[in-house]
């Protein structure tokens, strides 16, 4: 498979090249150059697949020859070995909880696929001289960066944090790993983290010396396995025989963008549903017509503060930037706080169901969007543990929450992490 960058600037590549770039040259992000769709053998056989096989038979086409079959199986047995719970909320509503992994947020699938992608491309050039992932983190990324390249040769992870703008859990994932992670505590807020990484990577001076490359959602080693997420579900669905909606919580949009693709490849998705918080800047598109990048504000769901979403430029490829055809596939709505508040209420008090802040907007838009239709089920992914987010949810639920075991385990540990406050500083380490 190649990939050409969405600036058309910059030749295709391989996925091993797109994995190890990152971002394309010209700036652009890489997408395949085809999607190709999978047979009906497949839909037919779905249920009786185990989920490594779905994702074996999902990824092949978009990894091509550069991982052999064996080994990209052996990676996926290990990325995917923690379960995708769909949880049935009401008659035809479910929960899909994506917070099982060792972080417990999503993204643990994208950072431990493109780990494990990178550890096996960095084996087999013995020569090469290794890789500096480097990483800015609000939260939710960092832990599950740190967690997925934990121990994975010739990488070095380093990953910046806003001091004291991470919950006290997603701290102690991110500083307690030790070995190859290392964490940097940077004196200023996450604009500032992104500024300095964002700095690095187009500085001069690490050349010869550091071969820096980034871990966030643009990669397609970090994009594309999310796709597994929603064949899991249609796996489990298909006995229903109802169209099928989903409802995706959405930040940089890269979750969504994947499901999507998927769509693109054959899996029966009746609509998509988008929801936010006040950075709205896609519902609003949707229904305004203008897209509009904006600074992000801070919410109570801060994994999706992000006003100028990095993956949505891949939506507009798959739709050829035709904003009827997206809007016969995608509704998006925005919630306040106050509304995700109310939304984790309901689901608690009416069905006992305790949601993150994030899962909650993924339900109220789908509540919205259902309050329509009818003979459809719906699916809303919960995209973290509630326990990440113990301090914003409503008192009621933070004392029903059940901290698990290894977030016990974590608390206990001493945080190590070197303080900045500058960018000459993560220099003068990058280079020592
Ligand atoms: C990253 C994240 C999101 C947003 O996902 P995107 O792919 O960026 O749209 C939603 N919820 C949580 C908890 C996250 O960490």
């Amino acid at each position: 498979m190649q990939y050409y960058s969405l600036n058309k600037q910059a030749p295709n590549v391989s996925f091993k090249e797109a994995v190890i770039k990152g971002l394309a040259p010209d700036k652009g992000l890489y997408f395949p150059s085809e999607i190709l769709k999978l047979d009906n053998t497949f839909f037919d056989a779905i249920s009786e697949m185990s989920n490594v096989e779905i994702a074996f038979k999902v990824i092949e086409s978009y990894v091509g020859n550069d991982i052999p079959e064996q080994d990209l199986k052996e990676i996926l047995a290990d990325v995917l070995n923690f379960d995708f719970p769909l949880v049935e909320v009401k008659k035809d509503v479910f929960a899909l909880e994506l917070y099982h992994g060792p972080t417990l947020a999503f993204k643990d699938v994208g950072a431990r696929f493109m780990a494990r992608c990178l550890g096996y491309f960095n084996n087999q050039d013995a020569q090469q001289e290794g890789v500096t992932v480097l990483v800015a983190t609000s939260g939710d990324t960092g832990g599950a960066v740190a967690s997925g390249f934990y121990n994975v040769p010739g990488v070095e992870v380093v990953i910046l944090y806003p001091s004291g703008k991470v919950s006290d859990i997603q701290e102690k994932q991110l500083t307690t790993m030790g070995k190859n992670i290392t964490a940097i505590e940077v004196e200023g807020t996450f604009d500032d983290c992104q500024a300095m990484v964002k700095q690095a990577f187009l500085d001069g001076d690490f050349k010869g010396k550091r071969n820096l490359t980034s871990a966030n959602s643009i990669n397609v080693a970090r994009w594309l396995p999310q796709m597994f997420y929603y064949f899991f579900t249609y796996k489990t669905l298909k006995h229903i025989n109802k169209d099928i909606v989903f409802s995706v919580p959405s930040g940089n949009y890269g979750n969504i963008c994947a499901g999507m693709m998927a769509q693109k490849m054959g899996l029966p998705v009746k609509h998509f549903v988008t929801g936010t918080n006040a950075n709205n800047t896609v519902p609003h598109y949707l229904e305004a017509g203008d897209y509009v990048a904006k600074p992000s504000v801070a919410t109570i769901s801060n994994a999706m503060d992000v006003g100028d979403p990095s993956n949505f430029i891949r939506i507009q490829e798959i739709y050829n930037r035709d904003i009827a055809k997206l809007r016969l596939n995608l509704t998006g709505y925005s919630f306040t706080d106050n509304e995700t508040r109310a939304s984790m209420l309901a689901l608690f008090n009416e069905y006992d169901y305790i949601s993150d802040p994030h899962g909650a907007i993924g339900y109220a838009a789908l509540v919205k969007y259902l309050s329509t239709k009818k003979d459809i089920v719906g699916v809303f992914l919960e995209t973290a543990h509630p326990v990440k987010f113990l301090d914003v949810l409503p008192e009621a639920i933070k004392e029903a929450v059940i901290i698990p075991e290894s977030i016990l385990q974590i608390i206990k540990k001493e945080k190590k992490a070197e303080r900045i406050f500058e960018y000459r500083e993560l220099k003068t380490f990058l280079l020592k």
